[in-house]
């Protein structure tokens, strides 16, 4: 699940849209609540309305998905949805698209870990789909085909691929948000993912009657409390970070965490009639009042976003599920009836209020509090709609059926237990489909949908770079990209172009495009005409606001991918984009002439080395202050005259100043934080001298200053500079054509990403690392 991507930005269109057609409402939705009839007219208009959006089963589209700017978690959550909707009204009209799309879905283990998602996919994702085949198996559903996975056996097959995620290692036990290791969010242990599995897990005890399910909630339950993510008074957290032993806990509150875990405790109390079910059940119906406004009274509303208007695309469907498993828990513990029904009620029929926008006078509103129409619409906040409203009727419908009590679907004990492979599916896809059979992945590829300015890429490389670790752990004074739902860093990769918008003249397929740290920029402000862009305020960040390098396929506006010239390998391409073009701006801007002594202390490796060449290439003349023979081989190799090992000599300043003409160097290239400390002796005498910071050192952790008397007395300016604009890196690459830049780069296959990245985070790269997309060991 993710908060914000790049390709969201569309529902801001969308918002706008819907404001300016907002005024012709011809119509609303009616309800009656004491009437079953009206409120199943009430939930068909929400729901066709609702199914406007879904394309997955037109023909050439993906069944299952949701076109953008919706993920695919909540397509599962959209069949839940559709499967509790043919039970409470009878109404079959969707049930075919249903199960086409959960058996497509289902992938080849049935666990919904199909190749189209699994790269990216959260344990919180996986699990909303295994809620939805949970509520087809409790609901007698429609069963799939004989040969076809059964929806028991996909609930099992999701859980029996949870269960060994259950890690001790850290905080003691829950499950991380993310399922593979080198997402975003694999170090975020969270509520969600633990309460799915744990209300997966309840239910499957109760339908099965099998201890071992019974036992893991017991588990989830207690781990969550111990971990503070349920507080005393039964409220719950968002989750934190395990790096940091689960504290800090990020305290935002969502209507679902809660509602995930009532109806596990219901299902619990069901099977058990134990009073510590009931009593913890009670205890969250209490809790959760704090979701419910005074005015209008007992109706929902996202406290955390609703009232600051900053729901992002996932969180606008957060309250269906509340509605959903408020309703279910009635079934499971009758004694939670009184006070679940005021507010299913209240919230019901204010949510249908909201619902008089569009030309139907369907499309419902956000804001339930507001009874009327915000002038907005989103897939999800339609679903919430539907769900609330079609909630009440469960007084009318019989509760869930069990393996013993009326239950048909087959279920399978070991289903899913054969782990998938840990290789992201989608590019073990792309290497051994695509590259064999071109014409299979194109077919996938289509079903990529880019805007008319965008091109689709595939990447052929990634580089990984240090500050990917900081995007991931945010400290560099940013927000981390979790807080912009984003799990895929990186922000170097080379690759082609595999699909381009209506709008593209740029590019055409076939063409080798980059992606930089820069995604883009808006093209239209000061710094944007200012050949400052990439200090543009509206800059979107590569790997942090939206998804990185790491995945292989990333859209990106065709006005900002960089055009990779012939001659120009890819491997050599990929670190252009970040490190080399970098090193290139911040000689640019140093302003030195040919001739001039430039310094690298640690450019012996890694961006340095990118530096050296450069810094050749323009006619200056490179000193580099590193250790070791390699590197003093590789460093005078690359175009430095002078190595100064600074474990050989006494003093590595005076030997430097002696190289520098006996004065000093004219610039100081700072690309290793730890080379902060003494760069600017360095410059010695040396009048007009420069120390251009590149490198970042943890936000707050040093200082970079001297006497101002040298300021005024030797000229000397420090200065920083950011990444490298377009021009930068085509620049750059052209050095690269003209063969005046090498990479040193250590490739790695992409199965051993992880390990590549592990490597980088615990800071044992000298060099420079690349992964190669297509290369599978
Ligand atoms: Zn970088
Ligand atoms: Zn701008």
């Amino acid at each position: 699940m993710r908060v914000f991507s790049h390709t969201s930005r569309p529902s801001w269109m969308g918002l706008l849209t819907a404001a300016l057609m907002g005024t012709s409402t011809v119509k609303a939705v009616e309800l009656d609540l004491d009437d079953g009839d009206s409120i199943k007219k009430a939930a068909k208009e929400v729901a066709t309305n609702m199914m406007t959006y879904y394309t997955g089963m037109n023909p050439g589209d993906n069944p299952g998905n949701l076109p953008d700017p919706y993920y695919w978690w909540e397509a599962g959550a959209m069949f839940n949805a559709l499967i509790d909707y043919w039970f409470y009204t009878g109404d079959d009209t969707w049930n075919d698209i249903t199960i086409q799309g959960m058996l497509w879905q289902a992938g080849d283990n049935k666990a919904f870990m199909p190749n189209n998602q699994s790269k990216t996919e959260g344990n919180d994702d996986q699990v909303f789909w295994g809620f939805a085949a949970m509520s087809a198996a409790e609901r007698n559903f429609p069963n799939p085909p004989e040969d076809q996975p059964q929806w028991l056996e996909m609930a099992q097959a999701v859980f029996n691929t949870q269960a060994p995620r259950w890690d001790p290692s850290s905080c003691g036990g829950g499950l991380r948000w993310q399922i593979f290791t080198w997402n975003n969010g694999y170090n975020y242990k969270n509520t969600i993912s633990t309460g799915g599995f744990f209300n997966l897990a309840s239910r499957l005890a109760k339908y099965t009657k099998n201890e071992t399910y019974a036992e893991w909630a017991e588990k989830a339950w207690d781990w969550t409390a111990d971990v503070g993510f349920m507080t005393p008074e039964y409220r719950f957290w968002d989750g934190a970070s395990d790096l940091s032993n689960c504290t800090p806990i990020n305290q935002i509150e969502w209507t679902y965490n809660a509602g995930v875990y009532l109806l596990g405790a219901a299902n619990m109390y069901n099977l058990t009639e134990e009073p510590k079910w009931k009593e913890r059940t009670e205890k969250i119906i209490e809790s959760s009042s704090v979701f419910f406004a005074h005015d209008p009274p007992d109706v929902m509303y996202e406290r955390a976003c609703e009232t600051v208007s900053t729901c992002m695309v996932d969180q606008r469907s957060f309250k269906g599920y509340l509605a959903r498993w408020m309703a279910q828990t009635t079934q499971m513990a009758p004694f939670t009836y009184d006070k679940v029904m005021k507010r299913l009620r209240a919230s019901g029929q204010a949510a249908a209020k909201t619902c008089t926008g569009g030309s139907k006078g369907t499309t419902c509103g956000l804001k339930w509090t507001d009874q009327k129409w915000d002038k907005t619409k989103d897939f999800g906040q339609q679903m919430a709609a539907l769900e609330v409203i079609q909630s009440n009727l469960i007084t009318r419908v019989s509760a869930p059926v069990t393996d013993d009590d009326g239950g048909t679907s087959r279920g399978n004990p070991n289903a899913g237990s054969k782990p998938p492979k840990t290789v992201p599916p989608a590019l073990a896809y792309s290497i051994t489909t695509a590259d064999k059979a071109g014409a299979g992945i194109l077919t996938a590829l289509v079903m990529i949908g880019i805007g008319p300015d965008d091109v689709l890429i595939k990447l052929n490389y990634t580089g990984l770079c240090s500050s990917d670790i900081h995007m991931m752990q945010g400290d560099l004074g940013v927000p981390p990209m979790s807080t912009f739902g984003v799990r895929s860093p990186g922000h170097e990769g080379a690759g082609v172009v595999v699909k381009i918008g209506a709008n593209v003249t740029r590019f055409k397929v076939g063409d080798r495009a980059g992606i930089k740290p820069i995604m883009d920029t808006c093209g239209s402000c000061g710094h944007c005409w200012d050949d400052k862009e990439t200090y543009c305020k509206a800059a979107i960040h590569t790997g942090l606001m939206v998804a990185g390098t790491y995945q292989q396929y990333l859209v990106s506006p065709a006005r900002y991918a960089s055009p990779i010239p012939d001659g120009v390998s890819d491997e050599v391409a990929a670190p252009v984009m970040c490190s080399a073009s970098t090193v290139y701006r911040s000689l640019i801007e140093s302003n030195l002439r040919a001739g001039a002594w430039v310094v690298f202390p640690g450019g012996g490796g890694g961006v340095g080395i990118q530096g050296v060449q450069l810094a050749k290439a323009m006619g200056m003349r490179p000193v580099v202050v590193d250790t070791g023979d390699a590197k003093q081989k590789l460093a005078l190799e690359m175009g430095a005259e002078a190595f100064v090992d600074f474990k050989e000599v006494a003093d590595p300043t005076k030997a430097v100043i002696e190289i520098a003409d006996g004065i000093g160097a004219h610039g100081v290239f700072v690309t290793a934080p730890a080379a902060y400390k003494n760069a600017i002796s360095f410059t010695g005498d040396r009048i007009g001298s420069v120390v251009m910071c590149i490198g970042l050192p943890p936000v707050g952790s040093m200082t970079l200053g001297a006497d101002p008397c040298a300021f005024v007395l030797k000229n000397l300016t420090i200065k920083g500079t950011l990444v490298g604009s377009r021009r930068d890196v085509a620049m750059t690459l052209d050095f690269a054509r003209r063969g005046m830049l090498q990479q040193i780069s250590e490739v790695y296959p992409v199965n051993r990403m992880p390990e590549a990245v592990e490597k980088l985070r615990k800071g044992q790269v000298a060099g420079r690392l690349v992964v190669n997309f297509n290369w599978e060991e």
